[in-house]
């Protein structure tokens, strides 16, 4: 179930928010202490239980407990009673008043625990503290210091013995308000819009229901996610859970921000992860954990997709393939292949690295500019070609020009890696910066006459291979591209 707080601060705005909400929530929770006036806070509980569609939570939570009432404890404690005799449907009490609530009518009692500084060691006796209180649902919310917390809120929800609402607070617990319903936590709170969050973390209706089909989540559901630092702006959530729900598959993919990168896989093993995509930082550093690496993979020194099968890791390389395979397309077109093409790349990071052993193989004569000469001669080294520092961009001279640094990415549009002098006609410019998708680097190739080929390209195609090796079957390639291209027109411009 979805639960929406209101926090609106006067009656009529939470009688308007809360018919708004009904429309999304299997039930609203009606945050009292967020009402200014006193005497407003008596008024709206009661107009709003005259007015409700939904069953409603009060709560009117103290400072103490990361709250906003400020009046008396007597007061605050007053008015709980009050919405229990106006029958409400639940009511959220506090651990330290719930002796000085007295239970009537059929008004449901939530007992609950916050901590907004961690996840406490002690959460099994916290539990049955709770439980000895006789609530008719226990509530226990944490705050995620390391994605590792949010197991220990699963492992809780797993042996808990009466209805229990259970998650993390903090961007690292964001997975366990996702993940909720498949280790049986009775619901989850979503903010009906950006900015009316009542916690740290919480995401919206929106985004809960569209992109993670929080519904759909059961104890059958398998779990992937992207593990990187940062990873709140990554595009594979919306992509890779569109085409599970598309392919009607039981999957739900989440972001995984993680600082260590052995703690986590260590854990990992005590959820139901069956795959994970891997962006920066953790490429190359996450190496020395997996139980085998694919072929490829190990040349390049890096792995962006990982299997897990039989409990066991394996590493792969879908960047490399998929900038291939965008390149072979694009000279198709001329009955052309790859085989003996002149190739600038310029960057020598991770992207540079798959790209670069890829076309080796595919028999491309590479030259590697990068800012950090060291970096450009190890890389150069490594895959057997030429490099040269930024400054000698000037001069290059290629059939295929390609940039895999992230210049031009969004916000900085409007600047380009080289030099227009040295687009020609007939060359190919491929750029692996994919926001926006037409970048100033290859609207200037196109105004010179070269052929182009975009970041979005080579973004799909890897996740698409991504797919497949999670899941055996053929990814569905227009989707991805349709909700990425969706995605990126609604971000700012
Ligand atoms: P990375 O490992 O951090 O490497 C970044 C590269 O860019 C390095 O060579 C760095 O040079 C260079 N660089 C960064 N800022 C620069 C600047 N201001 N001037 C000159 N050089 C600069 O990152 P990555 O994983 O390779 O990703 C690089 C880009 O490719 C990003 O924009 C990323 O979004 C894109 N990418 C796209 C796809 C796709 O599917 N389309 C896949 C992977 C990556 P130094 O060595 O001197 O620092």
């Amino acid at each position: 179930m979805i639960c929406i707080p209101i926090t609106a601060r006067s009656t009529e705005d939470t009688i308007s928010e809360m018919s708004l909400a009904s429309k999304y929530a299997d039930l609203i929770e009606l945050r009292i202490d967020y009402i200014t006036e006193l005497q407003d806070a008596e008024t709206c509980i009661e107009k709003s239980l005259n007015s409700k569609t939904k069953p409603v939570i009060i709560t009117n939570r103290p400072k103490r407990e990361g709250g906003k009432f400020s009046g008396s404890e007597q007061d605050r404690l007053r008015l709980l009673q009050k919405a229990i005799e106006l029958g409400a449907d639940y009511v959220d009490v506090e651990y330290d008043s719930s002796n000085h609530i007295t239970k009537r009518n059929s008004s449901k009692i939530i007992i609950s625990y916050h901590n907004f500084k961690e996840t406490p060691h002690n959460l099994n006796k916290i539990y049955n503290d709770i439980c000895q209180r006789k609530p008719d649902i226990v509530k226990i919310v944490t705050y995620a210091n390391d994605i590792t917390d949010n197991i220990r809120i699963f492992d809780l929800l797993n042996t808990a013995n009466m209805p229990t609402i259970s998650f993390c607070m903090g961007e690292l617990g964001q997975i366990s308000r996702i993940l909720t319903g498949k280790f049986g936590g009775l619901l989850t709170f979503a903010s009906l819009e950006r900015g009316k969050e009542s916690a740290p973390g919480q995401l919206t209706v929106d985004e809960l229901s569209k992109i993670y089909h929080f519904k759909s989540i059961n104890e059958r559901t398998k779990l992937y996610g992207i593990i990187g630092n940062p990873v709140s702006h990554s595009m594979s959530p919306v992509i890779h859970n569109a085409s599970f729900r598309e392919k009607g598959l039981n999957n739900v993919y989440v972001p995984l921000k993680i600082s260590n990168i052995g703690a986590f896989i260590k854990e990992c093993g005590k959820m139901d992860f069956r795959g994970f995509s891997v962006t920066i930082p953790h490429k190359e550093s996450i190496l020395p954990f997996l139980d085998e690496i694919d072929h490829t993979a190990g040349k390049i020194g890096a792995i962006n997709t990982i299997v897990k099968q039989n409990g066991r890791l394996t590493g792969y390389n879908t960047d490399c393939m998929a900038a291939v395979m965008g390149l072979e397309q694009s000279l198709k077109e001329t009955d052309d292949t790859l085989n003996n093409k002149k190739v600038s790349i310029i960057g020598a990071g991770g992207a540079a690295r798959a790209i670069a052993f890829g076309l080796k193989e595919k028999g491309c004569d590479i030259i590697i500019y990068n800012r950090t000469l060291e970096r450009a001669e190890k890389l150069s080294n490594d895959v057997k070609c030429r490099f040269e520092g930024f400054e000698k961009i000037h001069k290059l001279d290629s059939d295929i020009l390609i940039n895999t640094t992230s210049i031009g990415m969004f916000p900085d549009v409007d600047r380009t890696p080289v030099p227009q002098t040295v687009l020609k006609a007939g060359m190919i410019v491929f750029d692996a910066v994919y926001n926006p998708i037409e970048t100033r680097l290859l609207q200037d190739a196109k105004k010179r006459g070269c052929r182009t080929v975009n970041g979005l390209t080579m973004f799909i195609q890897q996740a698409a291979e991504q797919f497949r090796l999670w899941t055996n079957i053929d990814p569905p390639i227009e989707l991805m591209s349709n909700v990425v291209r969706e995605t990126l027109s609604r971000l700012p411009a």
